[in-house]
């Protein structure tokens, strides 16, 4: 994984295994299971499964693998895991790593099911959270304890793009020796190094950006050899959070083009935030790629880019944020993101519809408020299809 390939390449030739007949496209080995030539070969590899012996898909999987290699050498990490689905990732770095006891500082604006992770299941089995506001790193100073052994934030928050500084909230951690555990899916791993600037796991719900055309769910735990087969493994593999070898062949496809995927989608979105700013019914747009976000100057060292999403308030509230979205042509109304169509939320009645108002509030989801995720339509199409709607709100 040392090859000194740039990301385009690696994306495209990184982690490829070929059969016997020399297949171009990735195969899909699409079994569970693996024959032995004998009893005494199954038995040796129940003792110790070489690089390219599999035993069982939950445990790995040829076509799984290529996607564990490719994505490692993208992230630059020594290995990775693939799950599931984003949240058997998520789930399976925090569970994995603790125990009744132990201490962790995670920041409070989550996507949902990550919030239910750090707030419900870890305390059930003992485990003591304390929340944050992710962009202050005093707040997070004051919470960490020499007791820390984990630290979770989303690097981009959800859905209004509040950064964290991963050097920042590294230092900090690492001070007491806890683990940096990234969840890095609004940054995608093209715009993010966050292995370099001091994490120590990376998550990614695979169903976004890197699956790229809203096929499948997945996700992956990229980290240290150690981390990943000895903390991350035996606990997925046995829990049964681990991804299809279907799944993974999506995942390969998509990757090969991710690189070119998330910076169209980018300039799009900074030609959209642009124009959204200067729009008499918007009063206000969060993006990181703008001068005016709070964050811009942590977003341009730590991203080198605004990403592909956006958050604005339409002007006049929940009724006229509904006559935008009922009025979009192009942009879809959903709830998924980094896919190829352009998907406009309604965050305060979908997905952060359970919030009690006072956390939206706090959080900054508003009435008003609509996060797109851009997609790869030409952008010209784009703005004319938003600022029509615009005109109907
Ligand atoms: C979507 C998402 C997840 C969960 O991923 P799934 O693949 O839906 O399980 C976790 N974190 C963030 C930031 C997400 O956007």
């Amino acid at each position: 994984m040392t090859k000194n390939w740039k990301t385009r390449t690696t994306l495209v030739h990184e982690g490829i295994r070929r059969s016997q007949y020399g297949e171009m496209a990735e195969a899909i080995f699409l079994t569970q299971g693996f024959a032995y030539d004998s009893a005494e070969q199954a038995e040796a590899r129940f003792i110790k499964a070489e690089a390219d012996e599999f035993i069982y898909a939950r445990y790995g999987n040829p076509t799984t693998r290529m996607f564990e290699d490719r994505i490692a050498a993208l992230e630059g990490t020594e290995d990775a895991f693939a799950t599931a689905s984003g949240m058997a990732a998520v789930n399976g770095a925090l569970t994995s790593l603790l125990r009744a006891g132990d201490h962790v500082v995670s920041a409070r604006a989550l996507f949902g099911s990550c919030l239910y992770i750090l707030e419900d299941v870890l305390g059930r089995f003992g485990v003591k959270v304390t929340f944050v506001d992710g962009h202050d790193l005093d707040q997070w100073r004051k919470a960490v304890t020499p007791g820390t052994k984990a630290v979770f934030f989303e690097s981009v928050s959800n859905p209004t793009l509040t950064l964290v500084d991963i050097r920042g909230v590294a230092e900090i951690a690492h001070a007491v020796g806890a683990t940096v555990i990234v969840d890095n899916v609004f940054a995608t791993p093209i715009f993010s190094r966050a292995v370099e600037q001091g994490a120590d796991v990376v998550v990614y719900s695979t169903t976004k950006h890197i699956d790229g055309q809203g096929r499948a769910l997945g996700g992956v735990i990229c980290g240290t050899t150690e981390f990943v087969r000895k903390v991350a493994e035996p606990y997925m593999k046995h829990t049964g959070g681990s991804m299809s070898p279907l799944t993974a062949w999506l995942h390969l496809n998509g990757l090969a083009t991710l690189d070119l995927r998330c910076r169209a989608m980018a300039d799009s979105a900074a030609r959209i935030a642009t124009a959204l700013e200067a729009h008499p019914k918007v009063a206000k747009v969060l993006y990181p790629g703008l001068p005016s976000h709070p964050q811009h100057d942590l977003a341009m060292a730590q991203m080198g880019s605004g990403g592909t999403l956006i958050a604005f308030e339409v002007a006049g509230g929940k009724d006229a944020a509904f006559r935008f979205l009922n009025a979009l042509t192009i942009a879809c109304i959903s709830n998924n993101l980094g896919d190829a169509k352009t998907i406009a939320t309604h965050p305060a009645t979908t997905t952060h519809q359970r919030l009690p108002d006072d956390q939206k509030v706090a959080l900054g989801i508003s009435p008003g408020l609509i996060r797109l995720s851009v997609g790869l339509e030409d952008a010209g199409d784009l703005l004319a299809d938003l600022t029509a709607a615009l005109a109907a709100a």
